[in-house]
């Protein structure tokens, strides 16, 4: 006999999306559930993804400096060694923290959590299967939040030891040899760089012709050329068919080209949405052709009081992009107000330099027959660049050509997913390249590139 519960609003799901619509559900006065399958809350980003390959980014950039940078600074270090497994627990301690943060958020706004797995069982009533007991949940809002999982590659079984995704990528035991990393996006070029630092050899295949998909063409071509100077390999225009592990290491086929062996492979093609036995046709709700949740603009699914947000619907897979929407979702049934600007989401690669952009591209904008103006400053003249000793790179700021309205901000170089922030505010404001261009930015820092960018967007850049 389940036992049966009350709430306003539940959400399915303890990742960004599900916790954060629970929590401002219960900030506007609902009473709020939250349901997660995993016995730590914070979905992928906080367990499996984010969280865990930055703590690793920053430990391997660490060691990296201290091995290679330092003696340029004039900082003399001997005997650099790698502590594999501490590095590995110093990642797992960050995690912990963090989930267990999470868990604390939900108890101090009073939402309810259960731990198992959440089924729609009919309109407004979700049955949730925990360890030896079954708890029946009627809700007169539902919001899905269940995520994304890791997409397969036809010809390749992941043994989650040699042949693995990003999760075993967070976790190898030594270094490898040899990292083959199928796919050049944003898993693909962070994981890499953690095992390139501590001393592997990186072979990066990907399908299209370029790396990071999506991003701005410009400056995925500069990404390309610094991580390739680091020693990535890039194989690009390259489909994989197979991989199979063979004695002590593995061997990836490619359409047209020799075999390669190596010691690991890394799959990172891409995620799909999670809605497998989530009972959705229990309240006809049909995926669509991606198997994504098809929604309106207010997150309403095409059943009645049922919602759904992040990973699951359309739109990029990101955390913070879970979150905007979990936030608008939940004040649209509150208050009747709430959007997401979707032009106002940036993206950042965690790479070294990072890459990071938000709004359009200059492909966008061509395509989209838009005119526009330029303004393009690099690091190199910075004085906290060259302090920091990362000069790479360059800010590039796209207007519009009449309004001179901000329409994309596309930066590689040093920091670049702070400096971001101010690029969303600004297009969040409605500004205009003169805004930011008259806008006083501290001296020394970083963010003077964005300054002299705006500024070069009408060729009136000072240094240089
Ligand atoms: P992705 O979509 O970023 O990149 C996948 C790449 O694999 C693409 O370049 C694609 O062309 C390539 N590919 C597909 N099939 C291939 C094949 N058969 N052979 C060779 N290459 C192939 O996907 P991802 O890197 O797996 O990341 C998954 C999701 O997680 C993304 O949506 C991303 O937004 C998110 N993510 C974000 C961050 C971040 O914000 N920093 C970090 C990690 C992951």
């Amino acid at each position: 006999m389940a036992i049966q519960k009350t709430h306003d609003l539940l959400s399915i799901g303890g990742g960004m999306g599900g916790y954060v619509s629970a929590i401002r559900a219960a900030q506007l006065g609902l009473d709020a559930g939250c349901v997660e399958q995993e016995s730590a809350l914070g979905g992928t980003c906080l367990r499996i993804g984010c969280i865990p390959s930055k703590a690793l980014l920053e430990a391997s950039e660490l060691f990296h400096e201290a091995k290679n940078g330092l003696s340029d600074f004039g900082v003399k270090v001997s005997g650099v060694d790698l502590d594999l497994p501490k590095m590995l627990n110093k990642k797992d301690t960050i995690v912990k923290s963090l989930t267990t943060g999470v868990a604390g958020l939900l108890k101090k706004n009073k939402v309810a959590r259960y731990t198992g797995h959440a089924k729609i069982v009919g309109p407004g009533r979700v049955l949730v299967k925990g360890e030896g007991e079954e708890t029946e949940i009627l809700a007169k809002h539902i919001i899905i939040a269940t995520g994304s999982k890791v997409a397969p590659l036809r010809g390749v079984t992941m043994d989650g030891d040699r042949i693995g995704s990003s999760t075993d990528a967070l976790s190898y035991p030594e270094v490898p040899g040899h990292l083959v990393v199928i796919g050049a996006g944003y898993i693909g070029l962070e994981m890499g760089s953690v095992w390139l630092r501590l001393g592997a050899k990186v072979t990066v295949l990907e399908y299209l012709d370029r790396i990071l998909p999506g991003l701005d063409a410009e400056i995925a071509k500069e990404a390309q050329k610094v991580l390739a100077r680091q020693g990535f390999e890039f194989h690009l225009g390259t489909r994989v068919t197979g991989a199979r592990v063979e004695n002590d290491g593995c061997v990836v086929e490619i359409e047209g080209g020799e075999p390669i062996e190596c010691d690991r492979v890394l799959v990172a093609v891409g995620r799909l949405p999670n809605t497998e036995n989530l009972g959705l046709e229990s309240v006809g709700i049909a995926l669509d052709e991606r198997g994504r949740i098809p929604v309106d603009d207010h997150f309403r699914t095409s059943a009645a009081g049922i919602y759904a947000v992040g990973d699951v619907i359309r739109g990029p897979m990101l955390a913070h992009k879970a979150e905007e929407e979990a936030m608008a979702c939940v004040e649209q049934i509150v208050t009747g107000y709430g959007h997401v600007n979707y032009d106002a989401i940036p993206g950042v690669v965690y790479t070294n330099p990072e890459v990071a952009s938000v709004g359009k591209t200059e492909e966008e904008l061509a395509q989209a027959g838009i005119p526009y103006k330029k303004g393009s400053f690099p690091f190199m003249p910075n004085g906290r660049a060259k302090a920091l000793g990362h000069t790479q790179g360059k800010v590039k700021i796209l207007a519009h050509a009449e309004t001179d309205r901000i329409l994309g901000v596309h930066i590689i170089g040093p920091r670049a997913g702070d400096l971001i922030a101010e690029a969303v505010v600004a297009i969040e404001f409605a500004a205009s390249a003169e805004d930011l261009a008259r806008s006083s930015h501290a001296h020394p820092t970083l963010a003077e590139v964005m300054k002299e960018a705006a500024l070069a967007v009408e060729g009136r850049a000072i240094h240089i």
